[in-house]
C-alpha cells in the first residue's frame, strides 16, 4: 500500500500521542505510523537514571505496545520528505503519499560537533543523561566518584528538556555530600547562556540552589573540545572568544542539539532548521496538509514531553477540522513545564507558556522546592505517561 490518508513520521512521545487521540476519535481516518525504532523510552526518567534513582530498563517499553490497534506501523526511517507532491521516500527507497502528513521527528543529538566527543564518550570520566547508552555511565562516575573536579555543560544550541543540564549537578552535589567527597569536590557548570533559566521567577529560586550548594556557575562558555585521555575540557568564552581549558575527574556533556538532517534540507523547514509551523496553530506555514509538534517543531517554547501534551490535542483539533475544510478551532499558548530536580526528594515545578510568565498547576508556590513534586516526578509522572498520555487519554 503505498497512499493513507495520514501519516505520522516519527514515533516518540508525539507521534504516539497524536496516533492515539486520532485512533479516538469516531470516525478515525486510516493512519499509517513510520517509526524505525523498535523500543520507546520515557526519557524525562534519565535524569534520575544518571542520579541511580532507577535501573535505565525502566524508561524502556516495546514500541509495538504503544502502537494503538487499527494504525499501520511502517517500520523504516524518513529518508526524505516531498510535500510539494504530498510524498516521502522511506529508507528502503520506497515512495508513499499521504492527504495530510504529522511531523513528530524528534531532536537530533550532534555529539560530532564537539572535537574528541565520540571517541571519549562512555570512558575517562565523560558521561551523558542525554542518551540510553551512555546515561549509566553518569551513574557510575557519581557513585565512584573520590573528590576532584566535577565538570557539567549546557550547550549553546537550543535543547529537548532545558533543565536537564542542571538537575544531573543539584543530584551529584547531593550524592557526593552523602557519600562523603563534597569537601574535596569543586562542582564547576559551564553554561554557554546568560541566566540559569528564561523565567525570573524560577531563576532567583535557582540562584538560591547554586549558591546554597557552593556550585561554581560559568556563564557564556561553550564546550568545544574534550581530550579524554588527558582529561581536559576546552571551552570557548563567547563574550571575549578566548579560550578555557579545564582539567576535569568527572565530566557530564549535555550535547549540542539540532532539527533532524532529514527536516533541515527539506522543503519543510523554517532557515532554523525546524519545521516551519504556525506557533498557535501547528499548521504548516506553507503546506496547510502538513502539521507537527513536539522537538522538531519551530516553537518558540521549551521542548519538552510536557509542551507536547498540550499541543497534541491542538493538533489533532486543528488536523480533524482542516481534514473537513473547516477554520481551524485549536491554539497553543506555548505551555512547557520543567520539573527542576534540586536533590533527592526535592524539586522546582516550572510551568509556563510563550510569554515566559509562570502558568502553575497547584495551588502553591511551585519556585519552593517540595518532596511532593519530587515524588510526582518520580512515581507519579510516569504512570501518567504509559498508562495516560501514549493511550490518548489525557
Ligand atoms: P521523541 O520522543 O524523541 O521521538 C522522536 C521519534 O522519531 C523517535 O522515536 C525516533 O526514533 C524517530 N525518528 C527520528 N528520526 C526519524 C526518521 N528519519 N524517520 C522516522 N522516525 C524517526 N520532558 C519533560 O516533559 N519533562 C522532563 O523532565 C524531561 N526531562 C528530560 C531529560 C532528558 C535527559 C532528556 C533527554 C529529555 C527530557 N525531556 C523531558 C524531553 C522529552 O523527552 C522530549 O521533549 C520528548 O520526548 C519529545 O518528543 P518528540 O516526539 O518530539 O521526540
Amino acid at each position: 500500500k503505498s497512499h493513507y490518508q495520514v501519516i505520522i513520521a516519527g514515533g516518540g512521545t508525539g507521534g504516539l500521542t497524536v496516533a492515539a487521540q486520532l485512533m479516538d476519535q469516531p470516525n478515525p481516518p486510516e493512519i499509517a505510523l513510520i517509526e524505525p525504532a523498535e523500543v520507546h523510552y520515557y526519557q524525562p526518567l534519565w535524569t534520575l537514571v544518571g542520579g541511580g534513582v532507577f535501573p535505565r530498563e525502566q524508561s524502556a517499553r516495546p514500541e509495538a505496545d504503544y502502537i494503538p490497534p487499527g494504525v499501520t506501523w511502517i517500520k523504516e526511517k524518513v529518508k526524505a520528505f516531498d510535500p510539494d507532491n504530498n510524498s516521502l521516500t522511506l529508507g528502503n527507497g520506497e515512495t508513499i503519499t499521504y492527504d495530510f502528513l504529522v511531523v513528530a521527528l524528534g531532536i537530533q543529538i550532534d555529539w560530532g560537533k564537539i572535537k574528541g566527543l565520540p571517541e571519549t564518550l562512555g570512558k575517562n570520566g565523560v558521561c551523558s543523561n542525554y542518551s540510553y547508552d551512555t546515561v549509566e555511565y553518569t551513574w557510575q562516575n557519581i557513585r565512584t566518584f573520590r573528590g576532584g573536579n566535577a565538570v557539567f555543560t549546557h550547550p549553546s544550541t537550543p535543547i529537548k528538556c532545558g533543565g536537564a543540564p542542571q538537575k544531573i549537578v543539584y543530584l551529584a552535589d547531593d550524592y557526593f555530600r552523602r557519600s562523603g567527597v563534597r569537601q574535596q569536590t569543586q562542582l564547576n557548570f559551564y553554561h554557554a547562556g546568560a541566566s540559569i533559566f528564561a523565567v525570573k521567577k524560577y531563576a532567583d529560586a535557582l540562584n538560591r540552589v547554586v549558591a546554597r550548594k557552593g556550585i561554581n556557575v560559568h556563564f557564556q562558555h561553550d564546550l568545544i573540545e574534550v581530550r579524554g585521555e588527558a582529561r581536559e575540557a576546552v571551552f570557548l568564552n563567547l563574550a571575549t572568544r578566548e579560550t578555557v581549558t579545564v582539567n576535569f575527574d568527572m565530566l557530564h556533556v549535555s550535547p549540542p542539539q539540532s532539527a533532524p538532517d532529514v527536516i533541515k534540507s527539506s522543503a519543510l523547514a523554517h532557515s532554523s532548521g525546524w519545521v516551519d509551523v504556525d506557533q498557535y496553530t501547528l499548521q504548516h506555514k506553507r503546506y496547510p496538509n502538513v502539521f507537527s509538534l513536539g522537538d522538531c517543531a519551530n516553537l518558540p517554547t521549551s521542548k519538552t514531553g510536557a509542551a507536547i501534551r498540550k499541543q497534541a490535542p491542538v493538533l489533532v483539533a486543528n488536523l480533524t477540522a482542516a481534514m473537513a475544510k473547516e477554520t481551524l478551532p485549536a491554539t497553543y499558548d506555548g505551555y512547557t513545564s520543567c520539573p527542576l530536580v534540586t536533590g533527592y526528594g526535592s524539586l522546582i515545578l516550572a510551568e509556563f507558556d510563550y510569554t515566559n510568565q509562570p502558568k502553575e498547576s497547584f495551588p502553591f508556590d511551585q519556585s519552593q522546592e517540595r518532596y511532593s513534586m519530587y515524588a510526582l516526578k518520580a512515581y507519579g509522572l510516569p504512570a501518567m505517561y504509559w498508562n495516560g498520555m501514549l493511550r490518548g487519554r489525557m
